[in-house]
Order: structure tokens, then C-alpha cells, then sequence
């Protein structure tokens, strides 16, 4: 690999291999528990996109897959608390199966938040799959059908997770040194 990628990093927690084959487990696992089910898949724009991607091909069932963007981060490390739509669905999730797919939970605030909101449209269930749980700093509890790998309090990037926009397109998951977020 390019030195270039690493130059902001100071460590790889999940290689490009762990995390494909770990993403294949989950979608055995999810194609188990959702035969003869329909699925609507609902992406977290925009760090989901990439584990949405492959997670969705890893399901060998029929899905449909949708997108909504939160915000709660801004550009800084730390959740503000503040949960906000920026981008609403485009489907109607009445009486569907709904699996909600993050890059991670950290606080918990966010995806509570989609939670309470979701239900409140009828689905015929809602469950969470995400790429990483991160419960060292959880603020509210959130039921977790789906995980992919749980890890200390980093601040991580790559496979669709950012920094201020940057990194979402490394192939793994990362530690970012802490010299680039503190300046
Ligand atoms: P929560 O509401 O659970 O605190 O935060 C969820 C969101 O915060 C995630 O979807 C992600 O966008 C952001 N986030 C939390 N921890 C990290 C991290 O370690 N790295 C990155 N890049 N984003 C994070
Ligand atoms: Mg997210
Ligand atoms: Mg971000």
C-alpha cells in the first residue's frame, strides 16, 4: 500500500480482507433471519454508503434499499446531541421490513433518534446492522440485531467513515493519528 494512506494514520484496526469477510458473515446471517421477508434496507448518508454497498450484495435475497442523512457531528469529534433530517426517505416503510444500516454507533443519540422516528411510520419491524460499535461513550441504549466489530474509544475513518470529509474511500478501517484532528 501507498505511504500516502497511511501518512494521517497511525494504525489499520480492520484490514480491507477482515472486513469483507466479516461483512459476508453478516449478510449469511441477515439472508437467514429474513427469508420470505421483504427487506427495505435504509442507508445513513453518508458513512453507510460504502458497508451499504457491499453489506447489500452480501444479502442473497431481493432488497430494497433507501437512504436518509442525518446530522448530529458537524465536523468535530464529539455528538452535540442535536439529531437533525437533512434528507428524508423516499419510501414509505409502512408494514415493511426495516434494517437500518450504519457506519457506527457511538453516543447511541442518532440512530435513538431514527428509531422513535421510524416507528412512528408503521413498519412491520426495524432492526440495527452496523459496520462498528464503538460503546465506550454511549449515551442511550440502542438494541443492536447486527455488528459488525466493536471497538475501544477510537476515533476511526475509512470504509465510508470520515474526517471532516476526508478518508471515507480507504479501503479498512483506521485509527486517525491524534495530531490530525487536534491540529
Ligand atoms: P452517535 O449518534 O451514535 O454518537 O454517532 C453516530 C455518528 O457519529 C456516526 O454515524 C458517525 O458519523 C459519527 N462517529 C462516531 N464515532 C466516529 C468515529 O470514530 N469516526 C468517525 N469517522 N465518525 C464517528
Ligand atoms: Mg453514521
Ligand atoms: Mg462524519
Amino acid at each position: 500500500m501507498s505511504n500516502n494512506m497511511m501518512d494521517d494514520l497511525e494504525k489499520i484496526l480492520f484490514s480491507e480482507t477482515e472486513v469483507a469477510s466479516r461483512i459476508k458473515e453478516l449478510g449469511e446471517a441477515i439472508t437467514q433471519d429474513y427469508t420470505g421477508k421483504e427487506i427495505l434496507m435504509i442507508g445513513v448518508l453518508r458513512g453507510a454508503v460504502i458497508f451499504m454497498a457491499d453489506l447489500a450484495r452480501a444479502i442473497k435475497l431481493p432488497v430494497a434499499i433507501d437512504f436518509m442523512a442525518v446530522s448530529s457531528y458537524g465536523s468535530t469529534t464529539s455528538s452535540s446531541g442535536v439529531v437533525r433530517i437533512l434528507k428524508d426517505l423516499d419510501e414509505d416503510v409502512e408494514n415493511k421490513h426495516v434494517l437500518i444500516v450504519e457506519d457506527i454507533i457511538d453516543s447511541g443519540l442518532t440512530l435513538n433518534y431514527l428509531m422513535e422516528n421510524l416507528w412512528s411510520r408503521k413498519p412491520a419491524s426495524i432492526k440495527i446492522c452496523t459496520l462498528l460499535n464503538k460503546p465506550d461513550r454511549r449515551k442511550v441504549e440502542v438494541p443492536i440485531a447486527y455488528n459488525g466489530f466493536t471497538i475501544p474509544d477510537y476515533f476511526v475513518v475509512g470504509y465510508g467513515l470520515d474526517f471532516a470529509e476526508k478518508y471515507r474511500n480507504f479501503p479498512f478501517i483506521g485509527v486517525l493519528k491524534p495530531e490530525t484532528y487536534e491540529g
